[in-house]
């Protein structure tokens, strides 16, 4: 039964048998990750068209891709691929380098230094301040604390940010500038942004006029059901509230075809893609065209790229289901941890006992199993409870993310029944 109904005894004897399965499972020296959500080379495989994708005369042909040349914004051919994952007209679309993370990161410094659209100066003359839906990806986090913008973390529901909270902030306080939002699959807690999140965000009354939404949609196509989530259009939904240039939107194909030479993706209104190439264009003077045209001709339209999603999915499912399973059957009914099973993405999010993540993480590091730090999912890594940490199963083949299950369930058992214990006054 639950931990914290057991009697002392109870509770003792239930700490010595998960502790001498942990000590087992320690004893094998395993080398095991759930670190990164990083794609596994069987899911890599499936993109091996991509390499040679392109001969020579096409990569002479259309004014020669191998110049430079054509402009930043990218070959059209490929905007015209990407415009329906993006949810935008391709004139509107930018295929630019290989890392999504980079545009965000680039868009950032442009406005500190410059502004965007409708700012007086650039955002570093002032205090700024980003709001953080959390838990979130750390990478977002991190470019703010780079940057010395300030971090709001505000809680999700499952359907998005909880809208109560952002409206207030945002009315109140001029130096909230931007907002970080993955609004599918969303990257720790599979959150799919309802249709009435997004049109609130679009609608919502902000104190600083300049203010844009970083809608990193990096998980539009990555299904694990056959509940294929459509999220509502932020860029649509913003424009019909007469908030055309609120939204900046970035996917890419590093999940999708080669996570590290794919793809990034930017989408926004006229007025944002002009700010946005402006400014690309002091920085380059062009993309690789030639990568842009091994998508087209690998993916060769969004009914290609769709189909291969479902290989993916068929190649993740099994290690999603093997790492729930393993949770399932080790945590169930312990009063332990909660956990996610999310629709889509990469990721499982697992809440231990308020004041046991860290504990849990470093036990599980200690078994040999490789984690993400306990609260790098929160803003300047500051999990207020001390509970969240991510899953990351898609990398490992399947039975080390089966084995890498069984050792964070261990860790679990042994980190809460200790801190049960500690609360009674009772020595591990
Ligand atoms: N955004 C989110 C939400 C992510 O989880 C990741 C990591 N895959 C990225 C962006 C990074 O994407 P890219 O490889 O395009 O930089």
């Amino acid at each position: 039964g639950d931990l914290a109904s057991l009697s002392n005894d109870d509770l003792q004897r239930f700490y010595t048998a998960a502790n001498e399965r942990y000590q087992a499972f320690k004893a094998r020296g395993l080398k095991l990750d759930s670190t990164r959500g990083k794609p596994s080379a069987d899911q890599l495989d499936l993109s091996n068209g991509l390499l040679a994708a392109v001969d020579e005369a096409e990569a002479r042909g259309g004014g020669d891709l191998r110049n430079y040349g054509g402009g930043v914004n990218g070959l059209p051919q490929a905007r015209e691929l990407f415009a329906p994952m993006l949810g935008a007209p391709a004139a509107q679309v930018v295929v630019a380098e290989n890392s999504s993370l980079a545009l965000m990161h680039d868009s950032i410094v442009y406005a500190l230094l410059k502004g965007v659209p409708g700012s007086k100066a650039g955002w570093s003359t002032e205090p700024v301040t980003f709001l953080c839906p959390a838990p979130g990806y750390d990478r977002h986090f991190a470019i703010c604390a780079q940057y010395g913008i300030k971090m709001i973390a505000v809680p999700l529901t499952g359907t998005g940010p909880d809208m109560d909270v952002v409206e207030k902030l945002v009315a109140e306080d001029a130096s909230i500038k931007g907002m970080w939002c993955v609004p599918k699959y969303a990257n720790p807690t599979g959150d799919v942004y309802s249709d009435e999140v997004v049109e609130r965000l679009a609608k919502m009354k902000t104190a600083a006029a300049d203010f844009r939404i970083f809608w990193d949609n990096a998980y539009a196509v990555h299904h694990l059901t056959d509940k294929k989530h459509e999220i509502a259009n932020i860029l649509e939904a913003c424009a019909a509230a007469g908030n055309a240039d609120r939204a900046f939107v970035f996917a890419s194909t590093s999940k999708i075809t080669l996570a590290g030479a794919g793809l990034a993706l930017f989408a926004a209104s006229p007025a944002n893609v002009a700010w946005m190439t402006k400014n690309m264009g002091f920085r380059s003077i062009g993309p690789d065209k030639i990568n842009q045209l091994r998508h087209v001709k690998f993916l060769k339209d969004f009914a290609g790229l769709q189909a291969l999603m479902e290989k993916h999915r068929a190649l993740i499912v099994p290690k999603m289901n093997a790492v729930l399973d393993v949770l399932a059957q080790e945590l169930n009914g312990r009063g332990v941890a909660t956990w996610t099973n999310p629709d889509g993405g990469y990721f499982i999010s697992f809440d231990v006992r308020e004041g046991c993540a860290k504990r849990v993480v470093q036990l599980a590091e200690e078994a040999g199993v490789a984690m993400v730090p306990a609260g790098n999912t929160f803003p300047n890594g500051n999990d207020p409870k001390d509970t969240n940490i991510r899953i990351a199963p898609t990398f490992p083949a399947l039975d080390g993310v089966k084995l890498a299950a069984e050792g964070i369930a261990l860790a679990t058992l042994v980190g809460v029944a200790e801190n049960e214990l500690k609360k009674r006054g009772q020595a591990a």
